[in-house]
């Protein structure tokens, strides 16, 4: 291709909201092999929603509530503003002047009054938080967060958990003071394209890929709706460009699409990095393009107007 073409496609891509930088990656794309998907706001549209919370102890919910909120509260992570989210909904709808006042837009504000101080925080990447209120410690996160830390999760919250587990939902499950309180269920749905662009990547050739930090059971679940057999689960933040690079080892030429921060590191081992829809500053700058609508459609844009542009010299 000529540097006019590879300057004409740029330009259609730019009109379409696929942002590519650089005549290399747009040349890249044409012979992808896989393309990898980070599972959250990637392939499901990262507007998590708590659908379920339960107490396995003698504790009341409306305290349950407000003790994981408040461990939350710190944390940057979607999940947990859907927890924030769910126990603002239960301690305040009603009790407080309608939406129309304002309720919404004085959440924080509620919200910072009534929250537990929460002493000792940190995130605990890819599994959590953790935290100390009233002088115990405290764990919101998953399994693998509870159970290293030595607490017990007594059967019936696991086969409550496998239950939610199997229907595509994540699991939120929290300690306190060591022993085991409760859980709750989280659902992400699928962005409306996830399952025809999946099918499409197929029809070109394209091997797709799910690659996220989630339990098995649930990244099983979603990658049943949306098509893909090839499912990377339970992987930390650092392993995910592991994934990437041990795809390339065979020469294959690998994709990546992401959002978060988490996914930098894969998106800048991909052969083709691809920063998705309100993308995070880190992520926009690892990626070789950025997909600024936030449709799944454009990885197949993309891998067509590098096909289209470079064809004729192949
Ligand atoms: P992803 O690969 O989907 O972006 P992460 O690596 O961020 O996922 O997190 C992996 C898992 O760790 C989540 O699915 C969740 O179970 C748990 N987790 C991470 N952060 C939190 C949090 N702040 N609250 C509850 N659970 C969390
Ligand atoms: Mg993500």
């Amino acid at each position: 291709a000529t540097p006019t073409a590879v300057m004409v496609a740029t330009g259609i891509g730019a009109n379409h909201g696929v942002l590519v930088k650089g005549g290399d990656a747009l040349e890249r794309a044409q012979n992808v092999n896989y393309v990898v998907f980070d599972k959250t706001g990637t392939l499901t549209q990262g507007k998590a929603v708590v659908t379920t919370a339960k107490v396995f102890s003698g504790m009341d919910l409306g305290d349950f509530l407000t003790l994981v909120a408040s461990a939350e509260a710190s944390s940057e992570h979607p999940l947990a503003k859907a927890v924030l989210d769910y126990a603002f909904h239960f301690h305040f709808f009603g009790k407080l002047p309608s939406s129309k006042d304002g309720i919404e837009q004085r959440k924080d504000e509620v919200l910072s009054q009534w929250l537990l101080e929460a002493e000792d925080f940190s995130a605990v990447p890819g599994k959590g938080v953790q935290c100390s209120i009233n002088g115990k410690h405290v764990l919101v996160g998953n399994r693998t967060l509870i159970t290293e830390n030595g607490v017990t999760i007594p059967p019936e919250a696991e086969s409550f958990l496998a239950d939610l587990e199997s229907n595509a939902k994540t699991g939120i499950l929290v300690a306190y003071d060591g022993d085991f309180v409760g859980l709750m269920g989280i659902t992400d749905p699928l962005k409306r394209e996830a399952a025809v662009v999946v099918e499409g990547l197929k029809k070109l050739g394209v091997h797709p890929v799910m690659l996220t930090g989630d339990n098995w059971r649930t990244a099983q679940a979603v990658a049943k709706e949306v098509g893909i057999e090839d499912v990377r689960a339970e992987v930390m933040p650092a392993g995910k460009a592991d994934v990437v690079r041990s795809l390339q080892k065979d020469g294959s030429i690998v994709a990546m699409v992401g959002d978060g921060i988490n996914d930098s590191p894969a998106l800048a081992a991909a052969d083709v990095g691809m920063a998705i829809g309100g993308g995070t500053d880190i992520a926009i700058e690892a990626a070789d393009y950025v997909l600024v609508r936030n449709n799944l459609e454009d990885v197949i844009t993309a891998i067509d107007l590098s096909r289209k542009t470079f064809s004729r010299i192949r």
